[in-house]
């Protein structure tokens, strides 16, 4: 089939709930990806943070095929081992003392749990009236009718009335403004630490510390939401590690299973036995199969020197941009790899698509910025490829 082909048949049948870019992909190797015309661009978007081994990493092709084969699925009623072993694993990597986890299968799904955790955590010990969340402004937790209302943007509070109410939202790195939000009525504070659908914006580290001790002294619970972040992508294994915090609940998702869906809210010992028998579920969560998925990426990405790696690609990366001293560039921000390059507001989408012309796939952030996201694998040679790229698009001096 042509690209034209597919496109016709897509309009008929697909939802047209995405504006999709005029590519249909066909298949990846390391962090390259071919088009059905046979057109190559350097992935510096992996599925939005998902593909954080590339494509055709054969360690993770073989821990999949090899449990598809054995036991694709069973029901959560019954137990398995590559399930036990990914918890076993983030638990004892985040620190998180006597943390437990509860598997989902997206990010939203993963947040939802997290919701439904922190209030129940406060019902338990205050029974009701105390259920307000305090997220921030300009984040981003997810498309379900809860975390659209948990996001702190106004655009996603349209249409879908009524949303979950006990939502409050406090301005990012503004003490005063959380703690006034932060009543008698609240229950939990959740923030990504570096907002990624926002724009690539680290918060900073003593307003994120001050928030922890502040939740301490309330009784609030500390959600980070490392949906985005998490698993490697900021070099480190959790970006609250470099932040030197101990978050009360985690949320994870994207590059957990490296291309499969699962999403995971991993609890420390203050909340890990919140959630009991019957009161939370679900029927795909945790499969063996996404788990050997995930398995094989713990494996990978849990190990000091990939994870250095992933620090020093990125300042090659933000270095190499800023060395172009091209006037279009504003800033380039972000952790490890995940960057954010700042251009003018609302231009941020010529760039990617003439990046995209130029054979290199980026993401739009914000309101001003290209944000990119290669898989943690990506070769220096490859990232090279990108940067010329850039260099012809952003206008080297
Ligand atoms: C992508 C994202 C989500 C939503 O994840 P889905 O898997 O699309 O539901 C939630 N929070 C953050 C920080 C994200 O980046």
């Amino acid at each position: 089939m042509t690209y034209q082909e597919i496109k016709q048949e897509e309009s008929c049948y697909v939802m047209n709930t995405y504006g999709r870019y005029p590519v249909a992909l066909e298949k990846g190797k390391g962090a390259r990806l071919w088009d059905v015309e046979g057109k190559e661009y350097i992935d510096m978007a992996s599925g939005i943070g998902v593909n954080c081994l590339g494509y055709g990493d054969w360690d993770l092709v073989k821990a999949v095929s090899e449990q598809a084969s054995k036991l694709m699925h069973v029901s959560n009623l019954y137990t398995t081992i590559p399930m036990v072993k990914t918890a076993k694993t983030l638990v004892i990597f985040s620190g998180l003392e006597n943390g437990k986890v509860f598997f989902a299968n997206s990010g939203a799904e993963a947040n939802e749990g997290a919701i439904k955790l922190a209030r129940k955590y406060s019902f338990d010990r205050y029974g009701e009236g105390r259920s307000k969340i305090i997220t921030l402004k300009n984040s981003f937790h997810g498309r379900t009718v809860t975390t659209l209302k948990a996001t702190g943007q106004d655009k996603f509070h349209q249409y879908f009335f009524p949303f979950t109410e006990g939502f409050d939202y406090a301005e990012p790195g503004d003490l005063e403004d959380l703690k006034n939000k932060a009543d008698g009525t609240a229950c939990a504070v959740m923030m990504e630490l570096v907002q990624g659908e926002g724009g690539v914006l680290p918060l900073n580290m003593e307003y994120v510390q001050a928030v922890e001790r502040f939740c301490r002294e309330r009784d609030l619970l500390l959600i980070v939401d490392e949906v985005q972040t998490g698993i490697g992508r900021t070099g480190s294994l959790f970006c609250f590690q470099q932040y030197k915090i101990r978050p009360d609940v985690v949320t994870l998702a994207k590059g957990l299973g490296g291309g499969l869906p699962i999403g995971a809210v991993l609890a420390a010992g203050s909340c890990s036995q919140v959630l009991g028998p019957g009161t939370h579920a679900s029927t795909f969560g945790g499969s063996p199969t996404v788990c050997a998925a995930a398995n094989a990426v713990l494996a990978k990405v849990n190990d000091p020197i990939f994870l250095e790696k992933v620090r020093s690609k990125g300042d090659y990366i933000r270095r190499n941009i800023l060395d172009l001293h091209a006037p279009a560039v504003k800033a380039v921000r972000g952790m490890g790899l995940m960057i954010g390059i700042q251009v003018e507001e609302g231009k941020q989408g010529e760039y990617v698509n003439a990046l995209m012309e130029k054979g290199v796939l980026a993401l739009m952030a914000g309101k001003d910025t290209v944000r990119l996201l290669p898989p943690l694998t990506i070769t220096i040679e490859e990232i090279d490829q990108a940067l010329a790229a850039m260099s012809q698009v952003f206008g080297a001096e």
